[in-house]
């Protein structure tokens, strides 16, 4: 692919609820952009993008891939986000890398839980985006209800610049609202071409209303759109352009697009509008980090010092591929940058522009782009890469708590060798998964971000690492805490080869609320304890509170403050202080009784209205609280509240209830105390 300017890169992902359509439209840009010259389809299970096994046997997307297309004189790259709760953290790292979205919505569901979820985590990342309606050809496709959808669950502007001619079986084609052009499609080509015709007749009232709406909306943004629609002036294709696309960057209004990508409708207009109105990497703020002497910016300059974030890493079990986003300065083939972290120098054999699986080598790449590299030694994901002349970092990538657990067991020393290396090789790539060795069972326990995410992990290393391992039941991960504020000491005292070794600690817990990591803190007199030996103390603290409190749980929502320390006079006094800091910390916290804490989920659950009673009544026998039942066009939703222990196996149960016509979704909501009934049992 030739050289582009950077105003000409477009970082784009399509975020969409699982289902709605996001890697048929996918396939479809790969198509027309001329990269891939055969269409997957998905419920061939042959799409291109979805290339794991375990994501082609499910129809879902799990690892963000990236590709590189070309369309008119931009370079798109497509940085694919899962549709899936439960991957929630790649969605949130997509978000990290990208500068604008296409959220596609399904015509006939319209506003859906995860879309709305992702939605959110958009608005926080200040990520422009558009909206595309899809499915326009269902029966019960509905456009308007959708784009009100938007409007009000959202809490968006949309602005529709397209409107479907028919739905259902009558959809014929889009009646664009800037060219005033009816645009259809033939299935004889696949759709490659795109007849631009009059509008007709009998949809012009309808046209020309649509578009005043538009021109109006507009006029909000543009003044000069709004002097010449008050003027009665004709207004030109390329001001509506210029007022779009300001709107859309500064988040203004999400402009929408309709069609049916299995149809092969509406996808070349879409990534027409992709170019048009989504940023390049030069309309977004410069990437902020920190440097040696604080805070630090990276302005999206080929000239600038190189500086890029590693966002994914994709493991095979031949070899690991590190996908970058380069927001600063340039890379060659052959060269070097640092990883801060790790304080070494990473050599970057050979630079990748990415399409799904394969690789195109190329010698540089520059700001704005995003490539890959393979074969990095310590780098993960989430670290920065630099110029070793400019160091900083970037704010790593926060990744949700892992909610559930589980033991797995090898079926002998050489198989849990493997076993642990293998998923080392996985955690790099999904930071969300990790895993421990149980010191008293010797069992590996492996933590994840739910049963799915769990059970796909158990496929991959059966498939791709050729592991064989048993799993347990997956059990939620529980979190500990105080109700109250206590404090504990403990002095160590012991003679160990004729030396007194002596230390004493002093520690208070106090609850701070929420679930974060314990603030840790000293009060400590500095006349009493030596300077050098306060990084043991807080680091002692900081550990036995992550390591787990009287349950084993990491305590959490707590600050630690060391209230007094002293060490005996003997040579090394570090294994005394820090003996003694656990000892109080656990004594601290075992004086006021420890507050068990649980994981709840927030779910909603779309169910015909026969089967509304049986669904409300089982939510009721799993400790959930139904929040509220809306009516919704085919059913009711139902919101509900309820702990994750509750909702293993929930997907089953739901689909014997009510003959797999009801579907769900779920997310994290928050921690809160488990009943004392089933603490008790913990302890047991
Ligand atoms: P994803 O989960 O968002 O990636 O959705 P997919 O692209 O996998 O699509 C889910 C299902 O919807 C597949 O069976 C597709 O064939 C189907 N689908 C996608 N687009 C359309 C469309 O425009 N019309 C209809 N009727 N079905 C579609
Ligand atoms: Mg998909």
């Amino acid at each position: 692919m030739a050289r582009v300017s950077i105003e000409s890169i477009r970082n784009i992902g399509i975020i969409a609820h699982i289902d709605a359509g996001k890697t048929t439209v996918t396939e479809r840009f790969l198509f027309y952009s001329g990269r891939s010259h055969r269409m997957g389809e998905v419920h061939e299970g042959a799409a291109i993008m979805d290339y794991r096994e375990d994501e082609r046997e499910r129809g879902i997307t799990i690892s963000s891939a990236a590709t590189t297309i070309a369309w008119n004189d931009c370079r798109i790259n497509l940085i694919d986000t899962p549709g899936h709760v439960d991957f929630t953290a790649e969605v949130e790292r997509s978000l990290r890398v990208l500068d604008g979205a296409v959220v596609v919505f399904d015509a006939v569901e319209g506003v859906e839980p995860q879309s709305e979820t992702v939605w959110h985590q958009a608005d926080r990342y200040h990520v422009p985006r558009m909206a595309f309606i899809n499915k326009m050809d269902r029966t019960g496709a509905d456009f308007p209800a959708a784009v009100e959808a938007i409007r009000v669950r959202l809490g968006a502007r949309p602005l529709p610049v397209q409107i479907p001619i028919g739905s259902g079986e009558s959809f014929e084609g889009i009646l664009d609202l800037i060219t005033e052009k009816r645009l259809t499609w033939d299935a004889a080509d696949l759709g490659e071409t795109v007849t631009a015709g009059p509008i007709p007749p009998a949809l012009a009232d309808e046209a020309h209303a649509a578009r005043n709406h538009m021109i109006e909306a507009l006029a909000d943004f543009d003044d000069r759109i709004a002097e010449k629609y008050l003027d009665g002036k004709p207004i030109a294709e390329d001001a509506i352009h210029a007022a779009l696309r300001a709107a859309t960057i500064a988040g203004k209004c999400v402009p929408v697009l309709t069609g049916a990508a299995l149809r092969n409708a509406g996808i070349q207009p879409l990534l027409d509008a992709v170019c048009r109105w989504l940023p390049s990497p030069k309309d977004i703020p410069p990437a902020k980090g920190r440097g040696p002497g604080g805070a630090e910016e990276r302005p999206a300059d080929p000239k600038a010092p190189f500086s890029a974030l590693v966002f994914k890493v994709n493991t095979t079990p031949a070899a690991d591929l590190f996908f970058l986003r380069i927001y600063s300065g340039k890379i060659e083939a052959g060269g070097g940058a640092q990883n801060p972290r790790t304080k070494e120098t990473e050599r970057l054999k050979r630079v990748l522009r990415m399409h799904a699986q394969q690789g195109e080598a190329i010698d540089a790449a520059e700001a704005g782009e995003i490539v890959a590299v393979p074969a990095l030694h310590r780098s993960v994901t989430g670290d920065t890469l630099c110029d070793p002349k400019h160091p900083i970092v970037f704010e790593s990538i926060v990744f949700p708590d892992t909610v559930v657990s589980v033991a797995v067991e090898a079926r002998n020393a050489t198989e849990r060798d493997r076993l642990l290396d293998a998923l080392r090789r996985i955690g790099r790539e999904d930071p969300t998964l990790q895993q421990h060795l149980d010191p008293e069972t010797g069992q590996v326990i492996l933590s994840g971000m739910g049963e799915l995410h769990i059970e796909i992990t158990k496929n991959r290393l059966e498939r791709e690492f050729k592991v064989k391992a048993s799993f347990g039941t997956p059990r939620v991960s529980y979190r500990e805490t105080v109700a109250a504020t206590v404090e504990g000491e403990d002095e160590f005292h012991r003679i160990v080869a004729g030396a007194t070794h002596r230390a004493r600690v002093r520690v208070r817990l106090e609850p701070i609320g929420g679930f974060a990591a314990p603030e840790i803190e000293s009060r400590v007199n500095p006349a009493s304890l030596p300077p050098a030996l306060m990084p043991v103390l807080l680091d002692t603290l900081t550990g036995a509170a992550t390591g787990g409190g009287t349950h084993g749980y990491p305590v959490v929502g707590v600050r630690v403050t060391a209230l007094d320390a002293e060490v005996g006079d003997q040579a090394q006094p570090e294994p005394a202080l820090a003996a003694a800091a656990a000892a109080a910390f656990r004594k601290a916290l075992e004086s006021g009784g420890v507050v068990v804490l649980e994981p709840y989920m927030k779910i909603e659950i779309r169910t015909p209205e026969d089967h509304l009673g049986a669904v409300v009544r089982h939510l009721g026998g799993r400790r959930a609280s139904v929040e509220e039942t809306a009516v919704v066009r085919q059913g009711r939703l139902v919101h509900a509240v309820a702990p994750l222990a509750e909702l293993f196996g929930y997907s089953t149960a739901l689909r014997s209830l009510t003959q797999g016509r009801a579907s769900f979704s779920m997310e994290p909501l928050d921690y809160r105390p488990l009943p004392p009934s089933l603490q008790a049992a913990l302890q047991a």
